[in-house]
Formats: structure tokens, sequence, C-alpha cells
């Protein structure tokens, strides 16, 4: 399935403003709202749509990934990520509609009574987790085809032993008395819009809806503990160092059941042995005798993918550039490719015989010796031109 562009689903400009996604979030958010449409899966697909849109463009970073990757940039590729909205579930987009709509005024929005889907209510569970930063470090080969990759992240999962909710057993979970669990508490306000329903998260358990009185044993109530976990990650082709990959809830767990934060992967290229990355391109370094210079040869070079073979023409002068199409890297967000430039060298032997040194100056006093660069193809400069241009 393909995705829809975010500014597109939003309806707003690649220059929009922050206040004119706002704003433009908060206007479809509004039409698509499941209490408007109900049983309307359509609506719901566009209403989650809106809300994976609004996660990466309300973020600068996320925003900046995407502009310049795409969806890949922002953990389209990553599993565990967006896939089509279906990784954010309706819990999470409520959880961050306080941002948005304002925790004052959201229950005159839909209906004054604010009654969410699945009666909710504005309940928030625990708090959310912090994100995760690892580095992965990448091979030009496996940057060029794109990688599945297992890495091991020690990080705050969830606890198993209570499942999240930080308390010793079913019963030393508590309906919170001040709000009568709905985690936030209301008031009636008269303004100049008339009567307003004002709605507030609750002070005595932070809009949780629920007090524990015996903490688990595990996790000493915080509802996580640190341990290593290992995450799958599909790297696509054509990543660069200093890239981000963002996967949506694979960073830190909440407490007590609050949203995990994301994993946000720097990638790191390590360094080849014999090529060398410039943008989509790979360079070569490609040294060759005198003579093989002077009668041609066929040479095996490396490449991203596995060796190639070239021909090196009868006549070649020390700097030129062969260029091997599509060698290159694929561009991460389009079907872009780059090529490799293979820059000749001309071995200047260091070590001779007296013999040899005989030979050389012998042919050394033959005109045909004689530097005739007018002669040649192309010289420096046009050269410079060509690999600049
Ligand atoms: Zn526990
Ligand atoms: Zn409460």
């Amino acid at each position: 399935m393909s995705k829809r562009d975010y500014y597109e689903v939003l309806g707003v400009a690649k220059s929009a403003s922050a206040d004119e996604i706002k704003k433009a979030y908060r206007k479809v958010a509004m039409q698509y709202h499941p209490d408007r449409n109900p049983g309307d899966k359509a609506a719901e697909e566009k209403f989650k749509e809106a809300a994976e849109a609004y996660e990466i463009l309300s973020d600068a970073d996320k925003r900046a990934q995407y502009d310049r990757y795409g969806h890949a940039g922002v953990g389209a590729g990553a599993r565990g990520g967006f896939n089509g909205g279906a990784g954010m579930n309706m819990d999470d987009i409520f959880s961050n509609f306080g941002d948005i709509f304002g925790d004052d005024v959201f229950g005159s929005f839909f209906g004054g009574g604010g009654q969410r889907r699945g009666g909710g209510g504005q309940r928030t569970r625990g708090v959310r987790g912090s994100n995760l930063r690892v580095k992965l470090k990448l091979t030009y080969e496996e940057i060029a085809k794109g990688v599945t990759k297992n890495i091991k992240v020690k990080k705050y999962v969830v606890c198993s032993t209570c499942n999240g909710s930080g308390a010793k057993d079913k019963n030393s979970v508590q309906t919170c008395s001040t709000c009568g669990g709905s985690g936030q508490v209301r008031r009636v306000q008269n303004t100049f819009l008339g009567q307003m329903q004002t709605v507030t998260t609750c002070p005595t358990c932070n809009g949780e809806g629920t007090t524990v009185t015996a903490k688990c044993g595990s996790c000493k109530g915080e509802g996580r503990v640190y341990a290593e976990e290992t995450i799958t990650i599909d790297v696509p082709a054509g990543v660069q160092e200093g890239m981000q990959l963002n996967v949506n809830g694979k960073g830190n767990a909440g407490e007590r059941g609050g949203m995990a934060g994301d994993l946000i992967i720097l990638i790191e290229e390590e360094a080849h042995k014999d090529l060398q990355r410039d943008g989509l391109n790979v360079a070569y370094d490609l040294y060759i005798s005198f003579t093989d210079a002077v009668f041609g040869t066929s040479v095996e070079v490396p490449t991203i993918d596995g060796r190639a073979k070239i021909k090196i023409p009868a006549g070649t002068q020390a700097g030129k550039i062969f260029r091997l199409k599509g060698k290159g890297f694929p561009a991460v967000n389009s079907y872009e490719k780059g090529d490799q430039l293979i820059q000749v060298n001309v071995w200047t032997p260091q070590n001779l015989t007296s013999e040899e040194k005989a030979l050389l100056e012998k042919l050394g006093e033959s005109p045909n010796m004689k530097p005739q660069p007018e002669k040649s193809e192309k010289g420096f400069f046009d050269k410079l031109r060509e690999k600049f241009s």
C-alpha cells in the first residue's frame, strides 16, 4: 500500500508553518472524528492517517527527516513503525490530543460530553517512556541493498509480573476517589460563548484514573524493568551517515503502562577499504602499470555490488576517470542511482635494477616518450570540469 504524502493528508503546503499544520490537523481530525462518524471504517482510517501525518509534521526533527527522505526517513521502513496508520492505535492518538485541542476545551468540541469511544474518558495511562537513541554501523554493501538488522538494546521494558500496572495484584489497584476513575475533573464555566464544560486532568491520579495501594515487587511499582531486548529493523537501501530512522514505540517503556518512547537509530557508515562514498557516487582509485597504460588492459575493480570488469584502452593517461553508470548508491527516496567513478593512476616504479634502469634510460631518449599533452584527448582542466559538471 502506498502512503499518501503527509502534507497532502493535512491539505497544507510544504512551507506551512507549525501553526498552520496544527490548524489543518484540527480541521481534518474533527471532520473524521469517530464520534461524528460512528462505524465508518473509511473515516477512521482517514482519522488515523491525519494523526500520523500530524505526529511527524508537528515535530521539527521528524519533519526535517521526512522532507529529506520521505516516509523512509521517519520509520516507514522500520518494523514496528507506522504501517499505513495501523501502527498507531486510537489510544495513542487520543493521548496526543491534549496538545492540539487543549485539555480545557476538549469536552466542548465533541458534543459537549467529552465522551470518547470505548468510554475511556480523558484517562491517560502512566507516564510516557523516553526516546532511545542507538547507533547502527553499516557497511557500504549493506547500505547499497538495504538490510534487516537484529539489534540488542538495553532499555526499560514492560514488567511482566504486573503487566505494567505497577500494582502487586488486582486488589491493590483502586479507582481514584477524586475523579471516580475518569482521570479528569469537570467544571461548567460561563464564557462569552455561553456555557462551556471544561475538563482538566485529575490532580490526584495524574489522569490515570486509578491509584496503587500495594506496589509490584519486581518493578517496585514502576511498571517497567531494565532489560535487554532484540529489535528487528528493516533498513531501507541508500541510507547515509547521520540519517535517523525512527521506530515508533520501541524506545523505553512508559511508567505504569504509559506509552513507550521511540527508538531512534542513528546511521553510521563503516569505512570501506577500497571505495569512498561521495553522495550517491562511489570513488575508486585504480593503479595500473606504465606498460598497461601504454598497451591497454582489462582489470577487475571492486564495486559495492561485487566486482566489475573494465577495459583500459591503449594510451590511457594518468588521471583519466571512467564512469560505471548506476554502480553507485540508490537514493533512499527515489529511483535515482549514483555511479562509480574510477580514477586511473599510473604507477611509477621506485625500485629498479641497473638492467631495468638502462632499458628505461634508452627508452627515455625516444621522441615518443616526450609529453605531448595537446595530443591527449583531454587536459587536466577539461577533466576537472567533467568531474564537477
Ligand atoms: Zn511490576
Ligand atoms: Zn483521579
